[in-house]
């Protein structure tokens, strides 16, 4: 066979034995193959109604999926598309099925209890498709994670065995797990690939163990070729998971099948995973994967930007990697927030007081602490930061550069040690140059000081936002 769509009546003869004949009769006997697209991971195939796309969707989805991925493994993403002319008429059979939905619901669950429905078929991976090499950007931050990860595709389970990639959140280690996933399913159609957070994987080994299909549940994970466990850690403390966990990782490990982890935490510093797991997990490769600096992250923002078509200038770019100092997903929360926004002003260009309202909105419900300044291409200079600050203590600026301790006087120092750090990016030394050639040591606690009044002082926060008007206005 030659052509794609020769496999078609093969997935209809597959899941005529899945599916009763009624409803094979009324929800598949119509639905048409159209194309595989994206190296064969999507397909797209014909349904006569939405209603009839609704209901595999939400009934059929997982007879429907193995079957297709009996014959087109590396499909992941099903697209369906509705026959125009048909999509009015709704098929006679369905309408009466309609009316039996209930029934068929309660069949489908008797169903359901019977086979194990919580292991998903051979040939689903649950990797998604959104998760390739192509779209991970690599910065200094993740780049050994991401060329050990290439090696581990191109030498599956000799080179890094087992590979182990630790972070805080939102660093990229889902996303990196799955395109090693991807990629191997792509080189390797035929292999047997899954993808599991550990939380699943914990559930699984439950549910097996009250349906009393413990053996089941072991020949179905020591069939796997290659193991990609998300979020170890969650196992920490399960200690039947971790004990039937680290028989597989025995029996995986043996017969060179590749083993990938990830966890929040190194090996080592996970409380609670017994030692004798914790010694397999650096048998192999431990790599972490770094909080991106200023530079990282520009360049992320920049991949992004460009991939979802939102228009920013170089000043915007950097203003969010500088107040996004946390982690990725917080940059893409952030963009889609932008994308947004533009979306919702079509014709009217994406001004700076956007972005800052944006930035300071999300900034109040999330962890970043970068400081959101409203200096985006205006200039600004040493000299309009200390009057806005003379301005809002009432003082003069010889006050500021003299030697008066008096606390008032002293504060306002502080504020402006703080403004030309975070606003001008000056160093420590040269700051205290322009403040009357005081220590830079001195200038340094003045900064750290104000960075904790900020969080904790509400009428510190107050004197900050009016200065920073002052400064706008300036
Ligand atoms: P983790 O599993 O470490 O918590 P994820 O893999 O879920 O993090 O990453 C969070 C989000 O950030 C995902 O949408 C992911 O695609 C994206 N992401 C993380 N690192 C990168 C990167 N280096 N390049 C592109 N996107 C990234
Ligand atoms: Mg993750």
């Amino acid at each position: 066979m030659s052509v794609t769509s020769d496999y078609w009546p093969l997935v209809l003869d597959s899941l005529k034995e899945k599916v009763s004949s009624s409803n094979f009769k009324a929800w598949f006997s119509r639905v048409e193959f159209v194309s595989t697209t994206n190296r064969g991971r999507k397909i797209t195939v014909a349904v006569p109604s939405d209603f009839n796309k609704k209901y595999i969707e939400k009934k059929l989805s997982k007879e429907f999926r193995e079957s297709i991925n009996k014959f087109y493994p590396q499909v992941i993403h099903i697209e369906y598309e509705v026959s125009k002319e048909e999509q009015e008429e709704m098929a006679p059979v369905q309408q009466i099925l309609t009316l039996e939905e209930s029934e068929l619901e309660k069949m489908q669950q008797k169903e359901e209890k019977k086979d194990s429905s919580y292991l998903p078929g051979k040939s689903i991976s649950n990797l998604n498709p959104k998760y390739t090499f192509d779209n991970f950007v690599i910065t200094r931050s993740n780049e050994l994670v991401a060329n050990v990860a290439n090696g581990v595709v191109k030498q599956l389970g000799t080179l890094y065995n087992p590979l182990f990639i630790h972070s805080s959140v939102g660093l990229g280690k889902t996303h990196l797990l799955q395109a090693v996933g991807g990629a191997v399913a792509e080189q390797n159609p035929s292999l047997n690939i899954k993808y599991l957070p550990a939380e699943t994987f914990v559930n699984q080994f439950i549910l097996s163990l009250q349906k009393k299909e413990a053996a089941k549940f072991r020949e179905y994970y020591n069939s796997v070729d290659v193991l990609l466990i998300d979020d170890i850690q969650f196992i920490a403390g399960k200690e039947s998971t971790q004990q039937i966990f680290f028989h597989l990782f025995n029996e995986l490990h043996q017969q060179n099948k590749q083993i990938i982890i990830t966890s929040d935490k190194p090996p080592k510093e996970i409380l609670g995973m017994e030692e004798r797991l914790v010694s397999r997990f650096e048998w192999g490769m431990v790599v972490d994967i770094l909080k991106p600096d200023f530079e990282d992250r520009v360049a992320i923002i920049k991949d992004k930007v460009e991939r979802m078509e939102i228009l920013l200038n170089e000043n915007q770019i950097e203003k969010i990697a500088k107040v996004i100092d946390t982690n990725v997903r917080e940059i893409e929360g952030v963009l889609n927030k932008i994308k947004a926004s533009m979306q919702m002003i079509p014709g009217r260009d994406f001004t700076n007081d956007d972005l800052i309202k944006i930035l300071e909105g999300y900034q109040a419900l999330n962890g970043a602490t970068g400081y959101v300044s409203n200096n985006l291409g205006a200039p600004i200079n040493p000299d309009k930061i200390l009057q806005a600050v003379c301005k809002l203590f009432t003082l003069q600026k010889s006050d500021i550069l003299g030697s008066s301790r008096q606390k008032d006087i002293a504060l306002a120092r502080q504020l402006t040690c703080w403004f030309y750090k975070n606003e001008l990016d000056l160093s420590y030394p040269v700051i205290g140059k322009l403040l009357g050639g005081r220590d830079h040591t001195t200038i340094m606690h003045g900064c750290k000081k104000v960075d904790k009044l900020r969080e904790t002082d509400q009428k510190m926060k107050e004197k900050i936002q009016l200065a920073k008007k002052f400064l706008q206005d300036s």
